[in-house]
């Protein structure tokens, strides 16, 4: 049984993105292979940390964690049809590597981080991955959708199926290296002998080459081309939250393993509603009557009217709650609660009528309470409230 993906990384269950982030990065730096002298318990260690992060990073996925666990991702491994989110296996090295490298390699790769050498064979065959951002309103957010998006990236070439190799060509072992992709050198110095290695250039690492390249793709095996992708958001994805769908990015060189598309989530604001967390404010406007002789009201959220009563004697900056009519918690499951912030809106321009009514409305209606700290008090716990 794999160990708890929050125990891994060291962080609580309601941790951000960003701090899962940084504590996968702390992780990876510790127990990386290049860093350990081929250590396999590192080895493990630096894997189960690359599941832990790819797994809370994306919320679909830490979503299913948190409500059924490591069985949550396995069970929905066959239903995923190829894409990102479903589909979930320990990680190899490699896979671990990669996923290291995509978010943390940056421009200047590996040898940035490490001064060591990189996996020129791997990082040369894998395709591109793709960034793409989604841009979602509330009632997106509330519900979740699905939404194909037109991609323009690298796919495989039709003409030789990936391979690269014309028809009637073959794929032959690279001279220069002997099929291994890497060249070694030795130097002598000073100290001793240096063995450096670095990719073969006459193969691009991969350790074959090609007699008679495919004229469609130039023997790279993939073309530039579109296709339709189907995206699916849970609902309550949050700002910063990213999906990734493993496979869809760029195809790879000549049947390389394809990079992934990886998609940001971007929020539109909406102009009824603010959001805090799981949880949506709403602001009502109502009249010196209904605020003091009590009234109903249906309240238009993202999943449906909110059937609300304002009890009588309600004050401008009272605050109702309904309890469960927020946006879905992914996270804790369930949904998040309504504030109805209300105002109490004050009359302008009265008809003759009006002022008369009120004249005699004043007479009888007696003085306000007199307590200067009563708005104060309003004023400090809507703040309590929406800023923690
Ligand atoms: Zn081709
Ligand atoms: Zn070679």
């Amino acid at each position: 049984m794999p160990r708890d993906y929050y125990d891994v990384l060291g962080v609580s269950q309601d941790a951000p993105v960003a701090e899962i982030k940084k504590a996968y990065r702390r992780k990876a730096m510790e127990f990386h292979p290049d860093r350990n002298n081929g250590s396999k318990g590192a080895e493990e260690k630096f894997k189960e940390a690359a599941e832990a992060y790819e797994v809370l990073c994306d919320p679909a996925q830490r979503q299913q964690y948190d409500r059924f666990g490591h069985a949550g991702l396995r069970s929905a491994a066959g239903g995923g049809g190829g894409g990102g989110f479903g589909g979930f296996q320990s990680f190899d090295l490699s896979e671990a590597l990669n996923i290291f490298m995509r978010d943390f390699g940056g421009a200047g790769g590996f040898e940035a981080i490490f001064g060591g050498r990189g996996r020129a064979k791997q990082q040369k065959l894998r395709g591109q991955d793709v960034r793409i951002s989604l841009r979602l309103t509330l009632a997106d957010i509330a519900k979740g959708i699905k939404r194909k998006v037109k991609l323009r990236t690298l796919e495989r070439c039709d003409v030789c199926d990936g391979t690269g190799v014309a028809v009637g060509g073959s794929t032959v072992t690279c001279s220069t290296c002997g099929g291994v992709g890497e060249v070694r050198q030795a130097t002598e110095s000073f100290f001793g002998n240096f063995v450096s290695v670095t990719g073969c250039p006459a193969c691009d690492g991969s350790g074959k080459v090609i007699d008679h390249p495919c004229t469609a793709c130039l023997g790279e095996g993939r073309k530039r081309g579109e296709k339709l992708v189907e995206i699916e958001v849970p609902a309550g994805v949050a700002e910063n939250n990213y999906l990734t769908l493993r496979g869809q990015g760029g195809a790879g060189v000549r049947g390389g393993a394809s990079g992934d598309l990886i998609v940001g989530l971007e929020l539109e604001d909406d102009p009824k509603f603010e959001r805090h967390g799981d949880d949506l404010v709403y602001d009502l406007q109502i009249s010196f009557s209904q605020a003091a002789l009590s009234e109903e009201f249906d309240i238009p959220t993202p999943l449906g009217d909110v059937h609300v009563r304002v009890p009588a004697g309600s004050q401008t900056g009272s605050v109702l709650t309904v309890r469960g009519k927020g946006l879905p918690s992914l996270s804790r499951g369930g949904l998040g609660d309504l504030h109805i912030r209300l105002q109490v809106w004050t009359p302008t321009n009265l008809s003759v009528e009006q002022q008369e009514l009120f004249r005699s409305l004043a007479e009888l209606e007696g003085d306000p309470p007199g307590d200067e700290s009563l708005g104060r008090r309003f004023w400090n716990r809507v703040r309590e409230t929406f800023n923690g």
